[in-house]
C-alpha cells in the first residue's frame, strides 16, 4: 500500500490502531509541511500560556496562498530536527489534550459540501494510508464514527467549517489575490487573537461599529468567543456581510 486514499463512512469500520507500542510511533510527527488553521493555534497557544504574537513568533511560519493572497501558517519548517512537530518527544505528543485538527484526524481525511437548497452541510471522509503508518491491522473493530468522537474533534471541526466558507465566500466576492490591509485584518482576526483583542479594547478597533455589550464582555474575557467574533468581522470587513451574532450562540 502506498498513499492511498479510501473513501469511508461514519459506519464503516477503521482497521486502524494506534499507539506507543507500535513500530512507527511518533514517525507521523516528523517530517512535517502541517497547516495550522486559527482554532488550532488557539489551542496551542492557550496550552503552552502564550500569547498569540509570541507562539506565532515561535513556532509557526507565515505563508501566502499564490492565488488567493491568504495567510497560510505551518509549524515553523525544522530541517535540523528532521522537519519535526516542536511538539513531540520521545513518549509522544507533549500538547496532545490540544493537538491540532489534523492530528486528531489521522489516519482520516475530512471535506465538507454544503447544499445550496437547504444549507444543510455534509461530511465526507477518506482513510490515508501512507508507507510511514503501521497502524492498519485488523484490529480496530471500531467505526469512523466512533474513532472521530474519541479524538474529540467535532469542536475543531465547527469553526475550521466557518473558515472554510469564509474562504469560499473569499472566492466568489473577491477573487484574486488579497493585498495589504485586509490581508493584515484577516490574519489579525483570525490568527493573532490577543493583538487583535488589544486592538479592540485599546485601539478602539470597533468603533465604527455598534457591537452589543454582552459580545464585547464575552470577546474580552474569553478566547473561543474572540475567534468566533473575528469569523463574524473579517466576513463583515472583507466582504461586507452583515455583523451576524447568531453564530456566537
Ligand atoms: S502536535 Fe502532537 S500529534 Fe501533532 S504533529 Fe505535533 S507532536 Fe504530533
Ligand atoms: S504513524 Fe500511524 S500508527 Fe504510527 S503513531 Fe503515527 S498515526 Fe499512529
Amino acid at each position: 500500500m502506498s498513499d492511498e486514499m479510501i473513501p469511508v463512512g461514519r459506519d464503516d469500520i477503521l482497521p486502524f490502531r494506534c499507539g506507543p507500542d507500535n513500530e512507527c510511533f511518533n514517525e507521523c510527527c516528523r517530517d512535517l509541511n502541517q497547516f495550522l488553521t486559527p482554532y488550532d493555534i488557539m489551542r496551542l497557544k492557550q496550552h503552552l500560556g502564550l500569547r498569540s504574537a509570541e507562539f506565532l513568533k515561535t513556532y509557526t511560519a507565515l505563508h501566502t496562498g499564490p492565488e488567493s493572497g491568504l495567510p497560510v501558517v505551518t509549524f515553523k519548517p525544522n530541517p535540523d530536527q528532521g522537519y519535526a512537530c516542536p511538539f513531540v518527544s520521545s513518549e509522544g505528543c507533549t500538547v496532545y489534550e490540544n493537538r491540532p485538527a489534523s492530528c486528531r484526524m489521522y489516519p482520516l481525511a475530512r471535506a465538507v459540501a454544503r447544499s445550496r437548497e437547504t444549507g444543510e452541510l455534509t461530511e465526507y471522509f477518506a482513510l490515508i494510508e501512507e508507507d510511514h503508518c503501521k497502524g492498519f491491522s485488523d484490529q480496530g473493530g471500531q467505526t469512523v464514527g466512533s474513532w472521530l468522537e474519541g479524538q474529540e474533534v467535532d469542536a475543531y471541526n465547527r469553526v475550521n467549517d466557518r473558515l472554510m466558507e469564509i474562504i469560499s465566500l473569499k472566492n466568489s466576492v473577491r477573487p484574486g489575490r488579497l493585498e495589504g490591509a485586509l490581508a493584515d485584518k484577516f490574519y489579525l482576526a483570525l490568527y493573532d487573537l490577543d493583538t487583535f483583542r488589544a486592538e479592540i479594547f485599546e485601539n478602539q478597533l470597533l468603533e465604527d461599529l455598534d457591537v452589543p455589550a454582552d459580545i464585547l464582555d464575552r470577546i474580552r474575557a474569553d478566547d473561543a468567543s474572540l475567534l468566533s467574533f473575528g469569523l463574524i468581522w473579517v466576513r463583515h470587513v472583507l466582504f461586507g456581510r452583515e455583523m451576524d451574532y447568531t453564530e456566537m450562540a
